[in-house]
Order: structure tokens, then sequence, then C-alpha cells
């Protein structure tokens, strides 16, 4: 099986061969001075992929979910109670962890499809008079099921309840991808990591840290160690680490925030809105659903996507990678069944989706799915091939 084949899974996402050659280092002593030259800008020319001036960039070697970890064990004590709303895989297992830690979790149930409630969290947080909540869990961009939030509304909602909640943001799945703006929505923690919109290895999560919530840090009590902002943070202001870097991941780094402001951010978040745009025409001409309940709510770094009744999602996307060789999205947790996923992020070109959607085609074909064999190739064509200056440009 070729490895040429790119994946259409919301991440990790297809690593250009450029990110590729420049992870491709030997070991090099990291208490040698070189190292602080290359880390110190690195963490410096990240803030401008949260749009943040006053956070302090802070990376460990970790997922994702290990980002969420350090985000709560730096910022909060056994018992604090938090505000999070449960709309996806990526929300509930924050919330999953946030238990684990003895958090008092509030949870807003809300339809898979849906996004953060702002009004019923300012209705909540206008309630909470003792100011007994002490943050808001908010995920960006649910890769479950394809939904993006208004984290904007989700500040003005707290801003109007005036209530002195820190705000985290997990924007793994959006951040590089989707425009994010930490310092305008007043995000005091925002989580991503290194394989989805920055297009590397996994192994590095990255956040960025408000000066709100490094003062929460100094009372803190949940315990952590490896995760400690404050020994990370220590070690970083004389450009080292507390304990051995993922240098590979690193030396990736300085390179992917190169490709992303060679390109623009704002023309790889165009890129993004007109690859998956494309995938909705695609679905659109299927005559399918996408599990994202209206247009204001649509991810632009993945879609997720209703099989008709009496098929199996899964089914589809195994079929999908044995006869093809391509990977898809599966259904998580309420979807597990009933809804694949395109992954359309990071780096990816109009010829690459438009191979994405004609081979997934195939496969509902091959299945007996209702659909004409082309459709969606054929309507994705339209929107590509209209307007589109900027594609060539951007293969990345
Ligand atoms: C990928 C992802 C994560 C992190 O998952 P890891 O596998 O731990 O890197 C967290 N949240 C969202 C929304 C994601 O898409």
């Amino acid at each position: 099986m070729s490895d040429q084949n790119p994946v259409f899974i919301p991440g990790p996402t297809n690593i250009p061969d450029r990110l590729r050659a420049a992870m491709n280092i030997q070991t090099r002593d990291h208490r040698a001075p070189d190292f602080v030259e290359t880390f110190a800008p690195v963490l410096e020319d990240t803030k401008k992929v949260f749009k943040t001036t006053e956070g302090k960039i802070i990376t460990f070697p970790a997922s994702g979910t290990g980002g969420w970890e350090a985000t709560i064990c730096n910022t909060l004590s056994p018992g604090d109670k938090v505000l999070v709303a449960r709309y996806g895989m990526f929300s509930h297992k924050w919330i999953d962890m946030c238990q684990r830690h003895g958090l008092d979790v509030h949870i807003v149930e809300c339809p898979w499809g849906s996004g953060a409630p702002a009004d019923k969290f300012e209705a909540i947080l206008s309630a909470d008079k003792e100011h007994a909540i002490k943050a808001v869990l908010v995920t960006h961009n649910e890769t479950a099921t394809g939904v993006k939030s208004d984290i904007g509304a989700v500040r003005t909602a707290m801003d109007a309840a005036a209530h002195p909640a820190m705000l985290f943001v997990d924007c793994v799945s959006s951040l590089g991808s989707m425009p994010f703006h930490m310092d305008d929505w007043g995000v005091d923690v925002a989580v991503s990591g290194s394989q989805k919109g920055f297009m590397l290895a996994t192994g590095m999560a990255i956040l960025a840290v408000s000066p709100k919530a490094l003062a929460a840090m100094e009372t803190a009590g949940l315990h952590r160690t490896f995760f400690d902002f404050r020994d990370m943070m220590k070690a970083n202001a004389s450009g080292g680490f507390p304990y051995t870097p993922p240098l590979q991941l690193i030396y990736g780094m300085r390179e992917s925030l190169k490709m992303l402001f060679e390109e623009g951010l704002d023309n790889v978040y165009a890129r993004h809105t007109r690859l998956a745009e494309g995938v909705r025409r695609a679905v659109d001409a299927w005559g399918m659903n996408l599990v994202a309940q209206s247009p204001d709510l649509y991810s632009d770094t993945v879609s997720a996507i209703y099989v008709p009744g009496g098929f199996n999602s899964n089914a589809l996307t195994e079929h999908a990678f044995t006869k093809y060789g391509v990977s898809f999205g599966v259904g998580l947790g309420e979807m597990d069944g009933k809804a694949f996923r395109i992954g359309h992020l990071g780096s990816l070109t109009d010829a690459m989706v438009l191979s994405g959607i004609a081979t997934i085609e195939m496969a509902m074909a091959d299945l007996n799915y209702p659909i004409k064999l082309g459709s969606g190739v054929a309507a994705a064509q339209e929107f590509l091939r209209s307007g589109n200056d900027t594609s060539i440009k951007s293969a990345a």
C-alpha cells in the first residue's frame, strides 16, 4: 500500500515533506547554547498563531490530553467548581478528566451537533452570586461532530454576567487552521497540540496561558510535577527545559511556523474554509446531512456526516481503508456507527480533497449507498474551480 495517500482523519494530519525533513535531525545537546537560540524564538512566534501578546507559551512533551491536564492542575484546587457543556467526545473526555481530579463539574448537557450554549452559560454564571465557579471550559472545535463554537459569544456571556471565572479553551483541532483570538476573546488557557494544524508528529502539547491564569497558579491546590508551569517557565526563562525536550518536534515547530507565516494565517484560514465548503457541497450532492446542526456551527477542519438509515458508518470507513488504503474518521461516542468524518485540515490542497471525496464516494457506491457516483466530486469541483486563485500558492 502506498504511503502517498493522504489521510482524511481530523488529526493527526498529513506531514508535509518539508516538516518531515525539519524533524529529521540528529540528537543534539539541549544544554548547549544553540538550543536556546532555537527554542526561545519558537515560543515567541507561536504567540502569533494564538493571537496573543500577553499570554505565555508553555509546551510539554505530551499529546493534547496532557495539555488539558496541565491546564486544570496548574490553575484549580480539589473541589473547585467548573462549568462545561457536553456536546461531543472531546468535551466529554475533558469533563471526565475534571471529575477524576476531584473538581465539582457543572455539566450542561447539549445535543451532539450543537455548540457551546453561551446563553445558558450566562444564566448559570449570573445566578452564581458567590462566584463559586472558577473556570468555564469550552471545546472550540468539537472534532467528533464537526462543530465550531463561538468563543467570542462565551466571553460576551461571561462579561454580561460580570463573572470572574477563567476561560479555558480546547483549540487542538482549530488552532492554525481556523481563526483564533486568545486576547480578544479573553481566553485564560488555550490548549493545542503538534499533530493537527501544525502538521507535525504527535508529541507536543502547546498551551498559551494568560496572566490571570498564571496568577491562579500561585494558589492552585491540585498536584502537578511533570506538568508544573512554574518549573517549565523557570527553565524556559534561560532558554532551557526542566527535563529532556522533544528536540525534533521543536525543530519541526520552527519550520511549521515558517510555513504558516509564508502562506499567511489569513490565507491558511481561507484555504480551510474553501476546502471545507468543497466537502460540504459534496455532502449536499449525496443527499446526506452533517451532524452540525446549522451553518454557523460548521467546522472548517472536519465534517461529520450522517450515513443513511440502515447503514453503518464504521463499515464504510473500514471498507475505504481496506479496499482503497485511505483513512477517514470513524464515528465517535454517540456517533458510533451513525456518522463518519472527513478531516480537512492541515497540509491539504484542492486536488487532495477531491481525491478524498472521490474515494469515499467509491466506497459508498461499493456498499450500495443511495448516491450517484461522481455527484459529490462534481459538486466540489464546481465550487473549487470557481474564484480560486490561491490554491497553487498555498499548496503545502
Ligand atoms: C485531537 C484532539 C484533542 C487531543 O487529543 P490527543 O490525542 O491527546 O492529542 C483534544 N481535543 C480535541 C478537540 C481534539 O480534536
